[in-house]
């Protein structure tokens, strides 16, 4: 077990209020977990490396939720765990399907940690526990474009809390009628998770969302998925480094040797702000959301890929009336880069494991 690492945000003195929430983000590096209460505070976190396999996966879930409810002391209360893991979940039954770099091909982890722990037990997948955590923060923890992309009131704007007027905003979030939040997780790979009215969207077959693997871009890279021109090659954290390779976090780089004048980091620049403009596009026009918030490891670079994207959203609406008339840079928010949303959104998820019928939990191999 690692060490504990405290988030500042946890606060293990504070009366806890209603039922615990346990939220787990398990991710390909580390397996991370918060603690909340009923009212959203965030009561104690942990996280830990994480190591392959089922067996694994399973024994450190069940070791960090054990510590969460450690850390909270006696007299807890109810509690329910929210699980967010990659690779394709059946919800419902709490099944994991080939979370490739957890080196799980199948696992019923939603039964198994529910028989371990003697509490409801809710699965989703990683992209969609991150949605939901971040459609959970208020517009004031939501970062929002600079009114000029690249321009001084925009690096100015970044320093400033959102909630706190610019020159000519941040802009309020449009109103909603039906509340519908698109998370855009600009990671390894790409893909969205649609949150509507506080509630994952799952679709037919669990495939809503998967926009990455949508072949649209002209430049026709190869894509891993077996086709060609996949958005996910030109907008995603594995599309910068195979386009800007040989440094590890190579889009802090890029966009400053293309400030700097670099030709060809202007050229790479283009290819991945367009890409990622286009996936926004793509989310407005398929979804509609009120909202449409940039997240994953991409989104660490802040306010600069905010400009990028917008500047790149300004472009398609200065040839498109239709487009303008969308006010997508209106729409756009990023992630906050300092809280665990993932974790905070595994552990709203969870609540639903509350309503859960208990043979929802029938079958409970680890492995099989
Ligand atoms: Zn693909």
């Amino acid at each position: 077990m690692a060490a504990s690492t405290p988030h500042p945000e946890a606060d293990t003195d504070s009366v806890q209020a209603g039922p615990i929430s346990l939220g787990i983000d398990i991710g390909g590096t580390k397996i991370e977990g918060v603690a909340m209460d009923g009212d959203k505070h965030m009561l104690a976190s942990f996280r830990i490396p994480t190591r392959e396999g089922n067996q694994a996966v399973y024994d450190d879930t069940v070791t960090l939720i054990r510590h969460l409810l450690d850390q909270l002391g006696p007299n807890q209360g109810t509690a329910t765990v929210g699980l967010g893991i990659p690779g394709r979940v059946d919800a419902n039954r709490g099944i994991v399907d080939d979370a490739v770099n957890l080196g799980i091909r199948h696992m019923a982890l939603g039964p198994a940690v529910a028989r371990a722990t003697g509490l409801p037990v809710r699965v989703e997948n990683d992209v969609n526990i991150a949605a939901l955590g971040a459609a959970s923060q208020a517009d004031d923890t939501l970062v929002a474009p600079g009114t000029t992309p690249h321009s001084e009131a925009a690096r100015d704007q970044s320093r400033r809390p959102a909630s706190e007027p610019g020159r000519d905003g941040p802009r309020a979030l449009p109103d909603q009628d039906d509340h519908v939040v698109a998370f855009i997780n600009l990671g390894t790979g790409l893909a969205a998770g649609i949150i509507r009215e506080g509630r994952i969207e799952h679709g037919a077959s669990g495939a809503i969302g998967e926009i990455g693997h949508i072949s649209v871009d002209d430049h026709q890279f190869p894509c891993k998925c077996g086709q060609c021109g996949c958005l996910e090659t030109v907008a995603s954290g594995s599309a910068a480094e195979a386009l800007w390779p040989g440094i590890a976090h190579p889009m802090p780089d890029l966009i400053a040797q293309a400030s700097q004048g670099n030709q060809h980091a202007q050229e790479v620049q283009d290819i991945i702000g367009h890409g990622i403009a286009l996936a926004v596009q793509i989310v407005a026009l398929t979804i509609d959301p009120a909202v449409i918030i940039l997240g994953g490891g991409m989104s660490k670079i802040g306010q600069p890929l905010l400009d990028l994207v917008t500047e790149h959203l300004n472009r398609s609406a200065a040839c498109s009336h239709f487009i303008a008339s969308l006010s997508l840079p209106d729409r756009l928010r990023l992630a906050p880069a300092d809280l665990p949303i993932a974790a905070i959104g595994a552990a709203l998820a969870g609540r639903m494991a509350a309503d859960s019928r208990p043979s929802d939990f029938i079958g409970k191999e680890i492995a099989s």
